[in-house]
């Protein structure tokens, strides 16, 4: 038996320790996850059993003082998965033990909620699968070559859903727990009713907007083995399954499934950390527009579906030149093909879709005469305009750091047309308005929609065609279900074309393919008008042709050469601080800190670092300068380096590290 035993605590006890030591009284048969009470600073708290040891400590130390479950609240399995968690990301235990157990549950206080009757579902049942259905459904239950990741790619409406419908189904039967991940919750309600009536089972849903009851509720069903069917976003991947046979990634190139606060953990990771210690887990992805990496680490367990169950096809999609826009003296936001589309669709009473793809404050420099985009000289990726952060308008390139100052002539044509672009939502909605008093249109962006029902009454208001037009960001571009929208328009593509990042090309792709999805759903008259400054970007081109593996050969081979994802590890220290000085000087500190570690370890020959002002140069009042890491040689060195930081640089609320981001801006 041991002696002693290490409690992880909910709350930061001790200055650079993770766990607190007590004994064990002999009367108390321990076991690793079980809640403990334990006496703390003439009080009482509780804890969570993470080891067991008998190595004599050097300090005195006090007596565990109960059980308070019996029954482990996480297996050994979720501990190790905890532990590489908060190692990987550098993200304190405490923290990361937040993700796998609700706070009143590991306080030892659930809150007692009265028993609903459940609802009774009735099982509709599971269609027959197609022949290329179920092609695939062998595939993946057979097990030949013992594989275990599966990614099946399928256009939008190719029967994906059904697919997973059925899997789960086929892991239920066994009585196995189910998880199916969705990227955003409030966006699948049709979904989810889909599951729970073709299981006929009612399912855990979980999200970020459950209240503590409601969340401590599910948790206690999952971990009594009483829920087998989870649907959830991203954090539900650490619901305390008790024989998990199956997790279904829905819309896995989703950004939505990293997280953006501390710890930063990125889900696919954490699926792999996962299946390697249950092997036998399945792992499936799907999507219409898989990542990069997926696509290319599953590249001999990808499979596919490539075309629409029906009648319905791809809508069309047209690029509109906005240079010809403007020397035919039209300055309207909405090309007179788009004017033309919308009558059309008014006088047809159908509906439509305006999108923006507006992300951060800062903007790109095009000449509406010629295209031209400023770049930077020594990086050649676009600078952005930004015109109070720095006191007097500048352009940065967020790659190298270089600043100067905006053009007020184009650099190409001598022209005088130069615009900085940023567009809002609201001003398309004013537009529409001056340009089609008539139509009635609706607008979902980050201000409608900040109610927690915000988006759900605007889907549903739309749905039920109270409203013609639908004005929005990208919130819109995901799997709704709009029968009566049959024009898309993307108001200006070039403020997402024109992002100095690696992933930009991708995210348009996935992004103006996502959008474009929206249109013609059930018909087969679906339109798609984009609009920009730069028809011939290659992106838009592939877009355009629906071509996903002319965009991934193409994309693979820039990753390749430029060293970036999957063919390296990046991670990304975010510095912020409310004076630009002192801003600067830390992320200079910190750079150097960790070239002289590079050095002394010997990796500088693949390690690149660099420094920058964040793309987002200033955010709620504070600065924003990023030091990047990038290992070329893909061995995991940037945690070799990152280890040798000093701790008050890594465990600062305003020094964010971020290994494996989703950006480099
Ligand atoms: P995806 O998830 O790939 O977008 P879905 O699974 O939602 O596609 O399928 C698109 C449509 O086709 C849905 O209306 C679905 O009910 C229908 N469908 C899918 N599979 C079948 C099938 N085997 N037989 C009949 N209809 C099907
Ligand atoms: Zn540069």
């Amino acid at each position: 038996m041991s002696k002693f035993a290490e409690i992880a605590l909910q709350q930061k006890v001790i200055e650079g320790k993770e766990t607190l030591t007590y004994s064990v009284p002999d009367n108390l048969n321990l076991q690793i996850g079980q809640l403990v009470r334990i006496p703390l600073k003439k009080s009482f708290t509780t804890g969570i059993v993470w080891e067991l040891h008998n190595n004599i400590p050097e300090f005195r130390t006090v007596a565990i003082q109960e059980i308070v479950s019996e029954k482990p609240l996480l297996s050994l399995n979720q501990i190790e998965v905890a532990k590489w968690i908060s190692n990987y990301y550098f993200c304190p235990l405490f923290k990361t033990l937040k993700l796998f157990i609700p706070k009143k549950i590991l306080a030892g206080k659930p809150p007692k909620v009265r028993a609903k009757k459940a609802e009774q579902i009735i099982r509709s049942g599971i269609k027959t699968l197609t022949e290329n259905q179920s092609q695939i459904f062998s595939a993946i239950i057979e097990n030949k070559d013992n594989q275990n990741k599966f990614l099946i790619h399928g256009i939008t409406g190719s029967g994906k859903t059904e697919i997973y419908t059925r899997i789960a189904d086929h892991f239920l039967s066994q009585n196995k727990q189910v998880l199916i991940l969705v990227p955003e919750i409030s966006l699948t309600p049709q979904t989810i009713e889909y599951f729970e009536k073709s299981l006929g089972i009612p399912a855990a849903v979980i999200h970020s907007k459950l209240s503590e009851g409601e969340r401590c509720q599910f948790w206690n069903k999952i971990h009594s083995g009483e829920s087998k069917l989870v649907i959830g976003s991203r954090s539900s991947i650490f619901a305390p399954f008790q024989n998990l046979g199956v997790i279904i990634m829905d819309e896995e190139h989703e950004l939505s499934y990293k997280q953006d606060n501390a710890p930063r953990y990125a889900i696919h990771q954490v699926i792999d950390k996962i299946q390697e210690l249950n092997p036998e887990i399945k792992i499936i992805y799907g999507s219409a527009t898989p990542s990069v990496e997926t696509t290319e680490r599953l590249a001999n367990s990808t499979l596919h579906l490539k075309e629409r169950i029906g009648i319905s096809i791809l809508p069309e999609i047209e690029i509109v030149d906005m240079r010809e826009e403007f020397h035919r003296r039209n300055s309207s936001i909405f090309s007179e093909r788009l004017k033309e589309e919308i009558f059309n669709i008014l006088k047809n009473k159908e509906q439509a879709i305006l999108f923006l793809n507006r992300r951060g404050s800062a903007s790109s420099v095009v000449c509406r005469d010629c295209g031209y985009k400023v770049s930077c000289e020594s990086c050649e990726l676009p600078m952005t305009y930004h015109l109070k952060t720095f006191g007097n308008p500048a352009l940065i390139c967020h790659h190298c750091g270089k600043i100067s100052q905006p053009p007020t002539t184009c650099p190409n044509c001598k022209g005088a047309n130069i615009r900085f672009l940023g567009i809002g939502t609201q001003r398309i909605e004013e537009d529409l308005r001056k340009e089609f008093p008539e139509a009635r249109v609706l607008r979902a962006d980050k201000d409608t929609t900040a109610t927690k029902h915000g988006f759900k009454e605007i889907y549903h208001a739309f749905r039920e065609h109270k409203a013609d037009i639908l004005v929005g960001t990208q919130m819109i571009a995901k799997g709704l279900d709009l029968p009566k929208v049959n024009l898309v328009g993307v108001v200006l593509a070039d403020i997402g074309l024109n992002i100095p990042d690696f992933r930009t090309g991708e995210r348009n792709f996935q992004l103006m393919t996502q959008v474009a999805g929206r249109s013609g759903r059930a018909s087969q008259k679906g339109k798609v008008l984009i609009q920009t400054y730069n028809p011939d970007n290659l992106t838009l081109t592939y877009v355009k042709n629906y071509d996903y593996e002319n965009f991934f050969k193409y994309e693979i081979t820039q990753r390749k050469l430029l060293k970036y994802p999957p063919f390296s590890q990046l991670a990304k220290i975010k510095i912020q601080n409310k004076s630009l000085i002192t801003c600067k000087a830390l992320s200079e500190k910190i750079h150097n800190l960790l070239e002289n570690s590079a050095k002394e370890l010997g990796l500088l020959d693949n390690l690149e670092i660099t420094s920058y002002p964040g793309y987002i140069a200033k955010l709620r009042g504070k600065f924003q300068y990023i030091v990047f890491l990038k290992d070329i040689s893909n061995t995991d060195l940037i945690h070799k380096v990152l280890e040798k930081l000093p701790k008050e640089y890594i465990m600062t609320s305003d020094i964010k590290i971020d290994v494996d981001p989703i950006s480099t801006t």
